[in-house]
């Protein structure tokens, strides 16, 4: 007979190595779209160690339950792997989420000019109402803009700054007060703050050329206290998780500096706290002296380190230069404007960039809105690869709405990529009216893209230019349609819904050559949302009105809706007060 303390050994041998077999994590009673070709529908999924353990039916999967796994009951709802917003300016807009009054969704001006006024009302001195783009006039139900009187009227002596796109803003008078605009400003270098016929500012500023006047404007705006801006981040990841997202690629931004601006997501994902994948690029702010800030970063950023934080493994780092290298690159897409002719000087500047980013091995995005402009970056992009050998180097261009095929080959023959995003579904309409139907019906072209084999990503811009709500970019791409439902591309150039989720999951993570996320199949990492509308057969409409009842990252639930309150994470209070985030959560549906 063995000794009592042999068996017991064996006893608990034996239940750590049962244990080291089951799941920590098991999805059951799901439609559970997973994107593994080979086994394209399951009903359940096991997560272990952040990734996913095993996928199969509820009977294979609930052999894999241990003592501590912990159930998720999906009923019947539609799951799919987590969505990927390749171009998002996540952690600029983490940090001002609570100071704005959000008009994403917002159904009619009625409704956003009421919440403009009850905004005001509650906003303390020292601080502003502002409205911070991802809303146009046509998804309101009376087709317009507000007028600086209505906006004057529901504001009173609060300073309000309203932005539409990246086109014009109103402030109202109490803002233009506040900033010292009066009727003896200049207009600053590239923008105009109108006049009325006695001179005096009448409160709208317009970006023309370009939208330096708005960012810079916003620039002057009081921020929220270092607790406030953490509060902040935490409630917009949150709200992307609510909308089905699990990783963001930043693409920087205007006044977001390195590293002073990073602080905030710096701290936040020291303590395991960040809620998306977050690999971010650095933007060149300065004009002239792009050169020496990519030098300094390359020097102070390893590419390789991925920013691992002993808590989980959510990607936090810096993911190479971009989406602006050189302020001559920056082709500004304001519809509402003829196409600007970027600077002779801008081939110079960026060959300088990019041969120390490709000679570091560094990735890089480039912005760049037209075919004209593309030309010229590809121009650039095959003398530096003469020099210096890509070599299978991550690049890729943003937005490409007009690239031609011709340019397409040029990408691809280089090994690059194309991120898109759904800025037709804000500016489709200002885009028909510029360079007129036909040209609007494959702008951008991505079924073309992905014909000829490039890696495509799905994104949004976020959150000035359009909304976060990547359901808008599925509408948009799937049905070809603006937000104010006006079909501008093509029936014949939208994807079916299958091929437009790849490129919002692993499509996107393509781009970056990351090659085990966006996925539900065994070894992927396991991010996934339960649905609460199924994405596969809501009417097209609807689509744009989904969102998560329960989302994963990581294999952690981070998001859960209320019938999910106890699997979830507590709502966090939000900060400050006054926040419009406190009042109306983020995406509206009235
Ligand atoms: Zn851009
Ligand atoms: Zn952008």
């Amino acid at each position: 007979m063995k000794p009592l303390h042999t068996i017991l050994f064996s006893f608990i041998l034996g239940t750590t190595v049962l244990n080291a077999q089951k799941a920590d994590l098991i999805v059951t009673n799901g439609k559970i779209t997973t994107m593994d070709s080979k086994n394209p529908e399951v009903q359940a999924v096991a997560i272990k160690d952040h990734k996913i353990f095993q996928t199969g039916t509820n009977a294979q999967i609930l052999k894999l339950k241990g003592s501590s796994t912990k159930m998720i009951d999906a009923k019947g709802n539609r799951v799919i792997p987590g969505l990927f917003d390749s171009h998002l300016h996540v952690i600029r807009g983490g940090r001002f989420y609570n100071t704005e009054l959000r008009w994403d969704g917002v159904k009619t001006l009625k409704r956003a000019l009421e919440m403009l006024k009850e905004q005001a009302q509650r906003t303390p001195k020292g601080q502003w109402v502002r409205v911070i783009g991802g809303w146009n006039e046509y998804q309101f139900e009376e087709k317009r803009l507000p007028t600086l009187q209505e906006i004057n009227e529901a504001t009173g002596d609060v300073p309000a700054f309203v932005m539409y796109l990246y086109g014009k803003a109103w402030l109202n008078k109490a803002g233009l007060k506040e900033l010292n605009i009066n009727e003896d400003t200049p207009n600053p270098m590239q923008g105009l703050i109108e006049k009325d016929t006695h001179g005096n500012p009448t409160g709208l500023l317009v970006a023309e050329p370009n939208a330096f006047i708005l960012y810079s404007t916003l620039a002057k705006l009081p921020e929220l206290s270092e607790e406030e801006k953490v509060n902040s981040t935490l409630q917009y990841m949150t709200e992307l998780n609510r909308l089905g997202v699990t990783a963001v690629m930043d693409a920087g931004g205007g006044f977001q500096n390195f590293p002073d601006d990073y602080g905030t997501t710096d701290a936040l994902n020291k303590q395991g706290k960040i809620t998306v994948r977050l690999p971010y690029y650095l933007f060149a702010q300065k004009k002239g002296s792009e050169l020496s800030d990519y030098t300094k970063w390359v020097g102070m950023v390893d590419i390789d380190d991925h920013g691992h934080n002993g808590h989980n493994d959510i990607d936090y780092h810096v993911e190479g230069g971009g989406e602006n290298l050189v302020s001559d690159g920056a082709d500004f897409e304001n519809f509402l404007f003829p196409r600007p002719e970027l600077p002779s000087t801008m081939e110079k500047s960026m060959k300088d960039v990019l041969s120390l980013l490709v000679k570091n091995k560094w990735p890089f995005r480039i912005h760049a809105t037209y075919n004209e402009s593309i030309s010229r970056f590809l121009n650039v992009i095959e003398e530096v690869n003469k020099e210096t050998p890509l070599n299978g180097l991550v690049w890729f261009f943003d937005h490409a709405e007009t690239v031609t095929e011709e340019n397409m080959k040029r990408i691809k023959a280089l090994g690059g990529g194309i991120a898109v995003q759904h800025r037709m579904a804000y500016q489709g309409e200002s885009f028909i009216h510029r360079y007129g139907k036909k040209a609007a019906l494959a702008s951008p072209p991505v079924k073309k893209m992905l014909e000829m084999g490039i890696p495509v990503g799905l994104g949004t811009d976020g959150t000035r230019v359009a909304s976060y709500n990547p359901w808008v970019a599925l509408y948009w791409i799937t049905s070809g349609k603006t937000l104010g439902g006006n079909q501008v591309m093509a029936k014949e150039n939208t994807l079916d819904r299958k091929t437009a989720l790849s490129l919002s999951t692993y499509g996107g993570y393509e781009l970056i050559k990351d090659y085990e996320k966006g996925k539900i199949q065994k070894g992927y990492y396991a991010d996934l949302t339960i649905l609460d509308k199924d994405y596969f057969t809501v009417n097209e409409e609807d689509i744009k009105n989904i969102t998560a009842k329960l989302t994963i990252v990581d294999g952690k639930v981070v998001y859960g809706d209320e019938s999910y309150k106890n699997a979830a994470p507590a709502a966090l209070p939000v900060l400050p007060d006054w926040s419009p985030v406190k009042y109306y959560g983020g995406y509206q549906t009235k």
